[in-house]
């Protein structure tokens, strides 16, 4: 740090990503990217006009990856923002709806309290219940910034969309967003709900059921006031926060709707299989609607876990936090990949002592 820096920066601790090693030299289950090539139809369209358009910027309205994604939701034009990746949405919202602080679970994505920081928006931590569901009761009029992500980030838990109506029910006083980067695997999104409720603001992401994460696209799904307010800080910071050629490419992911069907179904499929192989294995399982399951076991703890898969090239991710240290997160990949995991673990748990 250089003694330049802004002293409320001093104390915040930034959101570490899951790691990105090299091309190839791990399997690598520890950041929910997708498995499969992105859509070859989207692909298809990064000719040389396109490239040769990076010469011009790109449209700061968005206006055709915003119209596939409104035609997609049934949804207006207006009632979409698209940002670079949701990571930005969500700091657009933060900006835009934290002036009487935010609220969201013990549990959850790491980036909520670190936004909170940066935007000096005071923080309110609810605990999700003990068995990590969320108590949508506790969220009730709390007159501040309710952030919810469904299917919870590491938990992988959904939150039915009738607990989703009642906390948009009762916050009609303050914004309820949605992070639904997971609605893909096992949700059903809320944005029927956004005509309802001009205080619910949906985000979702390209980067997980989409195969897009390095494209860097998210977007939000509210009532026009909402996404004209996430519009007026975008362009307060980036108006051009999308660049062509992923603008290009999500476009064309959006209207790729068999490519998506099938990439998301194997996946499921998948996961369902993995599931009982880890409980064939001796390891509990957090039921997961998302592309990861946190699963713990007796024999070895979850650093421990996580070491060890690592020795033998396999990433996955394994947080501190008290309440979900024992638990290692797996991102489903591929059939083969979770073999390989489901070999390795079952080496690891065999040679430990217990
Ligand atoms: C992955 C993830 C994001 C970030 O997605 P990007 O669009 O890649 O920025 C946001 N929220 C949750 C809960 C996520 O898991």
């Amino acid at each position: 740090m250089s003694e330049y820096l802004a002293k409320d920066l001093l104390t915040l601790a930034p959101y570490v990503p899951g790691e990105q090693p090299k091309d190839g030299a791990f399997v690598k289950l520890n950041t929910n990217e997708n498995p499969y090539f992105p859509s070859r139809y989207a692909v298809s369209l990064i000719t040389d006009k396109a490239i040769d358009d990076l010469r011009l910027y790109s449209d700061p309205t968005c206006a055709a990856l915003r119209g596939a994604i409104a035609a997609h939701y049934g949804v207006g034009e207006k009632n979409v923002a698209v940002g670079n990746g949701s990571d930005e949405i969500l700091a657009f919202a933060f900006r835009a709806f934290a002036e009487n602080g935010v609220c969201f679970p013990d549990v959850t994505y790491g980036f909520y309290k670190v936004f909170a920081a940066l935007f000096g928006a005071a923080a309110e931590i609810v605990p999700l219940r003990e068995d990590f569901t969320v108590d949508a009761a506790q969220y009730a009029d709390k007159k501040k910034l309710v952030v919810i992500a469904n299917p919870n980030a590491q938990t992988g838990i959904y939150l039915p969309l009738s607990a989703v109506e009642t906390l948009a029910e009762s916050n009609r006083g303050s914004v309820v967003l949605v992070d639904e980067a997971y609605v893909d695997f096992g949700g059903e999104s809320a944005v029927k709900l956004i005509g309802k409720y001009d205080n619910l603001l949906i985000v979702q992401t390209f980067s997980k059921s989409r195969s897009l994460a390095g494209a860097r696209v998210g977007f939000a799904l509210a009532d026009e006031k909402l996404i004209a307010d996430l519009e007026r800080v975008k362009y307060s910071f980036n108006p051009y926060n999308v660049n062509r050629l992923s603008a290009i490419l999500a476009k064309a992911a959006m209207e790729d709707v068999s490519y998506f069907a099938d990439s998301t179904e194997k996946i499921v499929r998948t996961r369902e299989s993995f599931a009982a192989e880890l409980k064939k294995l001796g390891f509990s399982a957090i039921p997961s609607s998302a592309n990861f399951i946190m699963a713990k076991h007796e024999k070895i703890g979850g650093a421990a876990l996580y070491e060890k898969l690592k020795t033998r090239g396999i990433l996955v991710r394994h947080f501190g936090e008290e309440r979900i240290r024992d638990y290692v997160r797996v991102s489903i990949g591929t059939p083969e990949n979770m073999r390989v995991f489901c070999e390795a673990a079952k080496e690891i748990i065999d040679g430990t002592k217990g």
